[in-house]
């Protein structure tokens, strides 16, 4: 039997066969850098830039947001940061923009990139202070956008990087829209990263914000496996990176099997990244991938994870 004490408590993430799956951070404040840091992020898979843009009632200006972006970038050289651009609208409308107008499902309404479509200039005041912190940090620059359904979404968020000489922009899977047809999105974009939460959400139609649906919440849900495994599938066959943000990259298990599944990275809030460091340790990528085979083969969530479980424990 393996010494469970040998077990990585630092380093790079990997399978116990050497397969590298980078282990990166989730931040929405900068308070969340120093915990990312000490637990030994290799990156940021999902720096949340909200906290920047809520409440307040007037857009917050070019050099206040380089600072903010210079000063997270700082904290990882040579280290990739994925950021993703303003994630706002429906649920969380801005003071400083007009409201939509009236949206009886806000889920469903104007957020994220749509949101964005509508005030190019938003987007681009955001990404030009991006492009000038990055210039002055040898951080990794990624940068992606949330709420993407279609090709026209992808496209209208590519051109917009392009323009402000931003390199290789990524979507966010989290419409089951798009992890459907991933492939054609894949065309438009270098990477993705699938937000577990929001794309549970509307792959069951259960309303994240209402507890008493939790069951149709779960991640281990095989509707949600099976779009996951689309999304990988559709990135690695064009040779690109398909990460995942959502909680449940932070779930040990799971993130075994979502390293079964295809997944090139995974990025949780910094408590979660020593377990699955060392769940990652103790597996190889073929034992990962058995038990990503029992999960989408089970049907339920609760036989999914059990499924999962089973297959792993056995092959400690
Ligand atoms: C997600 O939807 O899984 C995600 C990572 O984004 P957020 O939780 O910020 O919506
Ligand atoms: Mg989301």
């Amino acid at each position: 039997a393996r010494n469970r004490a040998v077990l990585p408590a630092s380093g790079p993430g990997a399978t116990r066969d050497g397969h590298a799956v980078p282990l990166l951070a989730n931040i929405g404040v900068l308070a969340d850098v120093d915990a990312a840091v000490a637990a030994g992020a290799e990156g940021v898979g999902l720096f949340r830039t909200e906290f920047l843009f809520l409440d307040r009632s007037i857009e917050p200006g070019g050099d206040e947001q380089e600072a903010v972006y210079r000063r997270v970038l700082q904290a990882f050289p040579e280290r990739q940061v994925v950021v993703r651009v303003l994630d706002a609208g429906a649920d969380k409308p801005l003071g400083f923009l007009p409201p939509p107008g009236e949206e009886p499902n806000p889920a469903l309404g104007e957020r994220g990139v749509r949101m964005l479509r509508r005030h190019p200039a938003l987007l681009a005041g955001q990404l030009g202070a991006l492009a000038r912190a990055a210039a002055d940090t040898t951080a990794i620059l990624r940068v992606m956008a949330p709420m993407v359904t279609d090709v026209d979404d992808a496209r209208f968020f590519a051109e917009a990087c392009g323009e402000a000489g931003i390199e290789s922009p990524g979507v966010m899977i989290e419409v089951p829209a798009a992890a459907l047809r991933a492939r054609d999105l894949a065309g438009e974009v270098e990477f993705f990263s699938i937000g577990t939460n929001d794309l549970a959400q509307y792959a069951c139609a259960a309303d994240r914000q209402v507890g008493r649906l939790a069951r149709l919440q779960d991640p281990w849900q095989p509707a949600l496996l099976d779009l996951v495994a689309l999304a990988a599938d559709a990135a690695q066959e064009a040779g690109k990176h398909c990460g995942v943000c959502g909680e449940a990259a932070g779930d040990p298990v799971l993130a075994c099997v979502l390293t079964g599944l295809g997944v090139t990275s995974l990025s949780m809030s910094a408590p979660s990244l020593p377990l699955v460091r060392a769940a990652l340790a103790r597996h190889s990528l073929e034992e990962c991938r058995t038990a990503a085979a029992a999960a989408r083969s089970a049907a339920s969530a609760t036989a999914a994870r059990a499924a999962a479980q089973s297959v792993l424990t056995s092959m400690t």
